[in-house]
């Protein structure tokens, strides 16, 4: 888009004016300029939703409630609750808005736990590696804690693995050479290279590096042509895009609630069982999968709760769960097609900024940007900026530029900044303000002349 067809501040200010979701923003507690570490005062732009959302003001509300409850009623707190949120079953009001928000049945969804571990409570029940059908597939660039965990499940198996299978079990999905996403073309042929062999798909819906939101209807009747299961990480995906469990077949998957989510730091996680995966059986089990009837008569026999619940461990942490509730809610009164449609053109207003503006894909060895991000359908809230040249140690010194005018997002080293203009919260005219700070804070790096005085071994360090 050239820069004569995007928008002027006053054309954004009038977006925000005629926005029939503007008034969600007032539900949010906006963080300070100064508090996050910037110069000056008023409120931050915001756009690291994708990390660590906001506070939802109901959320608080609840919260001070769960806490005078606990004070004034200490143990019976769990049986009569004066706000009607018994916390025995805390987690009751949260299923049928979640069921939805994921396109799932109500018995195929739980809150437990957070989501490393639901993914290793998961993957012990239903990875069942044989001697002939053993391997994994993830992406090389996917989230450290997916690919730890993942590496950690054939080697449980050594009983019936080889050494040697274990080495191999992992099968790593690489863009192709000089590209920066999966095309789902490629992944399908790894799938058909080694059809015989793979037990577990493991994907994310989108990719937290990348902002890639992958074409999970496309790939699942692949997976299931090869006999294989479909995982999913839903952590950047979970009320950010669409989801449809049921429709895309998956069999299970995994997600946080603290990004899009707004249920607070270290919130609890979720999981989804496709119905029919639940042989019953195997399992890792825990009071609080065992059946709600009998759960208090505490019986030695185990009974579980049919479906994903049946799947839980422990009683269900209040307060990280309570915060979960007031998104949920707002989420259903707003509608989230009515969400996403606004998403497509509030990132697809940044997405044009960027694209118009002369730093966007510079010459070889010049100071700019390219976009890691590939545009819509592939794409939900994320926009991966990629600072060029690559490995010059520039990007730290844009990103404490962008910070201390007050825009908030974060920084994936060597050369990466995310940005996530997020729906219930941000608003066009921040589009604006951010798109000018990030152009201000490229035009002081290639005056200051700092290219040229770094050289080519002096890469910044992974953290
Ligand atoms: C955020 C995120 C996690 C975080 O895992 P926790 O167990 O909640 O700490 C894991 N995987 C992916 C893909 C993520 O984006």
């Amino acid at each position: 888009m050239s820069s004569s067809s995007t928008p002027s501040m006053e054309e954004l200010i009038k977006l925000d004016r005629e926005d029939p979701l503007n008034w969600t923003r007032d539900e949010f507690e906006i963080p300070n300029i100064k508090a996050c570490g910037g110069e000056g005062d008023g409120e931050a732009i915001y756009f690291c939703g994708n990390s660590l959302g906001l506070l939802n003001k109901k959320a608080r509300k609840h919260m001070i409630e769960e806490l005078d409850v606990w004070g004034s009623s200490s143990v019976t707190g769990h049986f009569s609750h004066p706000h009607s949120r018994p916390w025995k079953h805390v987690d009751r009001p949260l299923t049928p808005h979640l069921a939805k928000l994921v396109g799932a049945k109500e018995s195929e969804v739980a809150h437990s736990s957070t989501l490393t571990s639901n993914l290793h409570n998961l993957f012990t029940s239903f990875y069942k590696p044989t001697d002939k059908k053993w391997k994994i597939v993830i992406e090389k660039g996917s989230f450290p804690s997916d690919w730890y965990a993942i590496h950690s499940h054939p080697k449980l198996h050594d009983a019936i693995l080889s050494q040697e299978q274990i080495d191999d079990a992992i099968i790593g999905l690489e863009p192709r050479e000089g590209e920066d996403t999966l095309r789902t073309e490629d992944i399908i042929k790894v799938l058909e290279d080694n059809k015989d062999t793979i037990a577990i798909v493991w994907l994310p819906l989108v990719q937290y590096y990348t902002g890639q939101l992958f074409d999970i209807a496309s790939l699942s009747p692949k997976v299931h042509s090869i006999g294989a299961l479909f995982g999913l990480d839903m952590a950047h995906g979970i009320g950010n895009v669409e989801c449809k469990l049921n429709e895309w077949n998956v069999d299970f998957a995994v997600w946080c609630t603290y990004k899009y989510l707004n249920a607070g730091p270290a919130a609890i996680g979720g999981y989804y069982i496709k119905e029919g995966l639940d042989d019953g059986g195997k399992r890792l089990a825990g009071w609080w999968g065992n059946d709600a009837a009998t759960r208090f008569q505490m019986l030695p026999e185990f009974r579980p709760t049919p479906g994903a619940k049946g799947y839980q461990h422990s009683c269900t942490p209040v307060f990280s769960s309570i915060p979960l509730l007031a998104t949920l809610e707002l989420i259903d009164k707003v509608g989230f097609d009515n969400m996403l449609n606004k998403s497509k053109r509030l990132t697809g207003t940044l997405e044009d900024l960027l694209k118009s503006s002369r730093y966007y894909n510079p010459p070889k060895g010049k100071i700019g940007f390219k976009l890691l991000t590939p545009t819509l359908p592939d794409r939900g809230t994320q926009l991966s900026i990629s600072i060029l040249p690559e490995n010059k140690g520039i990007m730290p010194r844009i990103f404490s530029r962008l910070a201390s005018n007050g825009l908030v997002g974060d920084e994936r080293h060597p050369n990466v900044i995310r940005l996530s203009p997020v729906v219930l919260y941000n608003k066009f005219e921040e589009v604006g303000k951010a798109f000018k700070i990030l152009e201000d804070a490229l035009l002081e790096e290639e005056q200051g002349g700092h290219i040229t005085e770094v050289k080519d071994n002096d890469m910044v360090s992974k953290d």
